[in-house]
């Protein structure tokens, strides 16, 4: 495990019960906040080792029973570990010593999106943000020509222009035909070369296809009992007509499928109200066995952005119509999954205000963020039968 400097880490915690001298040694064991990790900030497991070490006397009055590092003092036959809260840790040594951190590169958790969540890949992150940084900059980014390190890698920020790209656009240098690039660094540049194995091809950025996508004539809802949740969850929301989700209905009905509330969804009159709609489609989809959409809970936002998703990726949306109907259905408050989304209207007014032109780069990542979205939602638009 690398030796780590204290002023490099933070909130360095680690459990002061128990603590003795153990073979000469003093060891805690705990855990501390890296910044400038390969996938940001993580925690990560960590132990501190006094060498040389005869005696320990441990005072954690007034404090919490944890020692948060604050700081270590070393004298010729002393090392004080202080804490932030009431936490006292003196190693008396036989000779001066010193406190030794190791830190661990698989962690225990991630900060993503201002919350700590568990660590999924199980498999380790590079800690020396400057190799990697060095390897950004000597690879080029293939659809602006600028080198890795001028783009963020920071995982939650999906919609960060490529500064070198900007710093063009604001001096009036933009090289004709070009606009400001929006690409994301590929994960194996940033990943340790260990997890090279785990990551998906997917993970890379698109080359550039020079154009956006073209508009597709691509059905919004495939006839499938999934589609008919996503379909209620659009209804609830006003996204499409009770119109629409009667012709899926009459579809799914086309194809087999069968029910008493799906076949009266499928000859609803024209215009019908939207609650009747409502009722009928979640019967329908409890006689198929599947467990009705929560009209009161995140399920509606988090399905009908699904559908949004849908309607972007196949061009029955414009960008704009799409980010600004995120931004006011879902909003800043809405379900964290749809966060990275909510943010792209934001973007755009940024990009306005600049005046820079939207070009095929942002759109592209836009699309990624639609295309994630949809993968993370799955099994919201899946769900076990009940
Ligand atoms: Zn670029
Ligand atoms: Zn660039």
């Amino acid at each position: 495990m690398p030796l780590r400097d204290l002023a490099m880490l933070d909130e360095a915690t680690f459990d002061a019960s128990n603590v003795r001298v153990t073979d000469g040694c003093v060891v805690l064991h705990g855990s501390v906040v890296d910044c400038g990790t390969s996938v940001g900030t993580a925690r990560l497991p960590v132990t501190l080792t006094v060498s040389d070490a005869v005696d320990v006397t441990v005072d954690l009055a007034g404090g919490t029973g944890d020692l948060v590092l604050d700081r270590v003092e070393v004298t010729p036959t002393t090392v004080t570990l202080v804490g932030v809260v009431p936490a006292r840790v003196v190693v008396t040594t036989s000779v001066q010593s010193k406190a030794l951190l190791e830190v661990g590169t698989t962690p225990i958790a991630m900060r993503r999106w201002g919350r700590w969540r568990p660590w999924g890949t199980g498999g380790p992150v590079v800690l020396d943000h400057r190799a990697i940084l060095k390897r950004l900059r000597t690879s080029t980014c293939p659809e602006c020509g600028h080198p890795w390190s001028e783009h963020s890698t920071d995982p939650d920020e999906s919609l960060t222009m490529c500064s070198e790209c900007a710093y063009e656009h604001d001096h009036g240098e933009t090289p004709p035909g070009a606009t400001v690039c929006f690409a994301r660094v590929p994960r194996a540049l940033v990943e340790p070369r260990s997890a090279f194995a785990r990551t998906s091809p997917s993970d890379d950025p698109p080359v550039d296809r020079g154009a956006p996508a073209a508009p597709s004539t691509g059905r919004l809802f495939r006839p499938t009992v999934s589609s008919l949740r996503e379909a209620c969850a659009a209804l609830a929301v006003g996204m499409v007509s009770t119109d629409e989700v009667s012709a899926l209905a009459a579809e799914l009905v086309a194809a087999g499928h069968d029910g008493e509330s799906l076949v009266a969804l499928a000859s609803l009159y024209s215009g019908a109200a939207t609650a009747d709609a409502l009722d009928l489609t979640r019967a329908a989809l409890v006689e198929a066995g599947v467990r009705p959409v929560d009209l009161e809970g995140e399920e509606v936002p988090l399905l009908a952005l699904r559908v949004a998703c849908h309607g972007f990726l196949l061009g029955h949306w414009t960008l704009r119509a799409f980010s600004s109907w995120v931004h006011r259905e879902i909003g800043h408050e809405g379900p964290e999954a749809a966060q990275q989304l909510a943010l792209v209207d934001d973007e755009l007014d940024e990009l306005d205000h600049r005046h820079i032109a939207v070009g095929p780069s942002f759109r592209r990542a836009v699309e990624r963020l639609a295309v994630e979205y949809i993968e993370v939602t799955e099994e919201v638009a899946h769900p076990f039968p009940f």
